[in-house]
């Protein structure tokens, strides 16, 4: 999984350059932390293989391997790829236990950290469909 590690180059754009780069939905979500709707979403159900890489600057982010079905209506994962290709940021907004989590190169707002995740990590990676483009790989 070498070739997936971010290289430590940031993606930084203004917010007029995202506007033009992004749909809507990737905006509000990547862009203003927006959260999209459970069970209405690209991703929650998706059983492609595949990486999923961020939808503003392409960095991978999680593999299939590691998408479970959380029961949120929200694509979730137990582990990151890499553990460079996000960032995570205390978030004080809810009174609950939880991390907010961002593209380490494009600064995206992704999703949220948990810990009520399965075995092996315990994590939950719950994330924006919006945030996520799958690149579909074949079955191994
Ligand atoms: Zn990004």
């Amino acid at each position: 999984m070498m070739q997936y590690r971010f290289d430590g180059k940031k993606v930084d754009l203004t917010e007029k350059e995202w506007k033009d780069r992004l749909t809507s939905e990737e905006f509000e979500v990547l862009r203003k932390q927006g959260t999209e709707p459970a069970f209405q979403n690209a991703y929650y159900d998706n059983k492609q293989h595949g990486i999923y890489r961020c939808a503003g600057c392409g960095l991978p982010l999680y593999s299939s391997d590691a998408k479970y079905d959380s029961g949120t209506g929200w694509p979730s994962f137990w582990k990151p790829l890499s553990e460079e290709n996000i960032t995570l940021h205390e978030d004080r907004k809810l009174s609950t236990r939880r991390a907010e989590v961002v593209c380490s190169r494009c600064g995206g707002h992704l999703g949220h950290l948990f810990d009520d995740g399965p075995a092996p990590t315990g994590k939950r990676f719950c994330m924006n469909s919006a945030a996520l483009k799958i690149e579909p790989t074949k079955e191994s």
